[in-house]
């Protein structure tokens, strides 16, 4: 088999700056054994079709028992340039060429700008609660809130607030 690339991400210098390769615990399986995540669209010099099947297929099993699979598609989708070749996340070149287009079909053209401004929006929201936890009342309340109206769409008339209200208030009541 022909060592086609694919190096281990932390050799690269050039990443999304908002979107860090992920942090894993223990050593990942494309560390200890990088060639068997070698994979390039249409190559099979050196090796038989069988043998780069059943490559990819361990390189497929030793992603899904690895602790930061789902950070790690999230890196390559986002990070095209650096990741045309390889196996990340158990995914060929060819299939993340498809999800990048699905999740563009849904988040718009963006999409990385997209998942950028929610990871910050993730982060600023954790960042308050760690200096303002919410009370316990205030959790019931949020939580409740959240499970008869779903997530907020549009703000809400002074006629449904008074209702939610009285909702929520006969919930904590019962709580
Ligand atoms: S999910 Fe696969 S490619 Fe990604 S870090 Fe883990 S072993 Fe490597």
């Amino acid at each position: 088999m022909t060592r086609t690339g694919a190096p281990h991400p932390s050799h690269f210098t050039h990443p999304d700056p908002r979107f860090p390769f992920p942090h894993s615990p223990v050593p990942t399986p494309c560390q200890t054994q990088p060639d068997t995540f070698d994979f390039v669209n249409g190559d099979r010099s050196g090796e038989s079709r069988q043998s780069t099947e059943q490559r990819l297929a361990r390189a497929r099993r030793a992603c899904s028992g690895c602790p930061i699979v789902k950070d790690c598609l999230r890196w390559a989708l986002v990070n095209k340039p650096l990741t045309k070749v390889g196996i990340f996340a158990a995914t060929t070149p060819g299939q993340r060429t498809e999800l990048r287009k699905r999740i563009a079909d849904r988040l718009g053209p963006d999409w990385i700008d997209v998942l950028a401004d929610q990871d910050k929006d993730r982060r600023e929201r954790a960042a308050a609660a760690r200096h303002d936890p919410l009370t316990v009342n205030q959790s019931r309340i949020v939580r409740l809130d959240r499970e008869v109206n779903g997530p907020m769409r549009a703000p809400l008339t002074p006629s449904q607030q008074e209702r939610n209200l009285s909702r929520l208030m006969a919930g904590l009541t019962a709580a």
